[in-house]
């Protein structure tokens, strides 16, 4: 339901919308036309769906809107990653993230206004917990970035990749996002394959194999440490699961065709860039079908307690893990000079005395 009391149509799911015309007495394929206008055409008004009879257009909005996020915030980057803060109907903000690679452009969402995870090398996990974002907001992060970068999609071709590694924990706000997940795969809307959506969690295992019941997509988990001393100081949920529960748990998730989980592993100086920590991650993983992506870390003034290890450090991890045939990317960080790892334009924007008054980020 949207500030004006009326039912959003943007993230609605399909059956909710066929009731929906049903009760004021229409067809069940009226229901695939309004999905069409709003997402593949994405109108922004009901009185443009001209397909529908303008009665039906009147009887429509008098019970339903499409609501839009605001942008208030773009900035990009020399090397093309673009971060846009965009502002919910009450006043609170997200932010969403377009990474250009080399073969695909991927956008990275949020799924909650904070986090209650309370990661300690995560600006969003510092500052708390807010609310869940609807599906539409969800949705709409894609829409207002398809839409603004439109001009442009010839160049670079559209955006083909969706990663949940915004802010928030997506398995802590699962009904909302398997939602919008559903309506970014319709044929007849957005169409993203299933294939290029990953959604990646801190670790909620019970809810990973609610998830794979749920919908099929790509999963990322975010490890960081190979003990569960280590994990446990770094990651408040491992105190809930622990290594072995989670491990576990992907073990049981059900993964479509070729598909493989991928473990982020943020490398902090003298903490978990050890060769000894490398050799405990080969084992953890040995009989996951995964692949690694080695992110070193983004050092951000409010979290002095976390550094980057050096250059050489990083290639003597990798090339152990090389070495034994896993399967390893590095991640360099996109976008340093516009603050992209995630929460932190937010936080910015919250001293330059916007109202975003949380702190911000996640080292992405
Ligand atoms: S890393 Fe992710 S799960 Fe952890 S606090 Fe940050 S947003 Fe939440």
């Amino acid at each position: 339901m949207s500030a004006n009391r009326k039912l959003s149509l943007k993230g609605m799911p399909r059956e909710v919308l066929v009731e929906l015309l049903k009760a004021i007495g229409k067809e069940r394929y009226r229901a695939d036309q309004v999905v069409r206008w709003l997402y593949r055409h994405r109108v922004a008004e009901i009185g443009r769906m001209t397909n529908l009879s303008k009665a039906c257009r009147e009887h429509l909005e008098s019970l339903a809107c499409i609501p839009r996020l605001v942008c208030l915030k773009e900035q990009a980057a020399g090397d093309g990653t673009r971060k846009f803060l965009f502002q919910l109907e009450d006043g609170e903000t997200v932010e969403t993230v377009l990474i250009p690679e080399k073969d695909r452009l991927t956008l990275c969402l949020s799924t909650q206004v904070g986090c209650r995870m309370g990661c300690k090398f995560c600006l969003t996990g510092q500052s708390g917990f807010t609310r869940q974002l609807t599906a539409g907001e969800i949705v709409d992060q894609v829409i207002c970035v398809v839409d603004r970068i439109a001009p442009q999609q010839a160049a670079r071709g559209p955006v083909n990749n969706i990663v949940l590694m915004g802010m928030g924990e997506p398995l802590d706000n699962l009904d909302e996002v398997v939602t919008a997940l559903e309506i970014l795969m319709y044929n007849d809307g957005l169409q993203f394959s299933s294939r290029r959506i990953t959604l990646s969690t801190c670790g909620l295992a019970p809810m990973l194999a609610e998830l794979g019941r749920r919908v099929e997509v790509s999963l990322a988990i975010s490890l960081n440490a190979t003990t569960n001393e280590l994990r446990s100081r770094l990651m408040p949920v491992n105190r809930r699961y622990d290594l072995e529960t989670l491990l576990a748990a992907c073990r049981r998730f059900p993964l479509g065709g070729r598909r493989r989980i991928t473990f982020e592993y943020i490398l902090f100086a003298g903490l978990n860039d050890s060769l000894e920590d490398a050799r405990r991650l080969v084992r953890l993983l040995g009989n996951i079908p995964s692949k690694i992506n080695l992110i070193p870390f983004n050092e951000h003034p409010d979290l002095p307690e976390f550094k980057k290890p050096s250059p050489e450090r990083i290639e003597a991890f990798l090339n152990f893990l090389l070495e034994r045939n896993l399967t390893v990317m590095t991640r360099r960080s996109k976008g340093a000079e516009i603050r992209a790892a995630c929460g932190q334009l937010r936080s910015a924007a919250a001293s330059s005395g916007k109202k975003a008054p949380l702190p911000a980020g996640r080292n992405s």
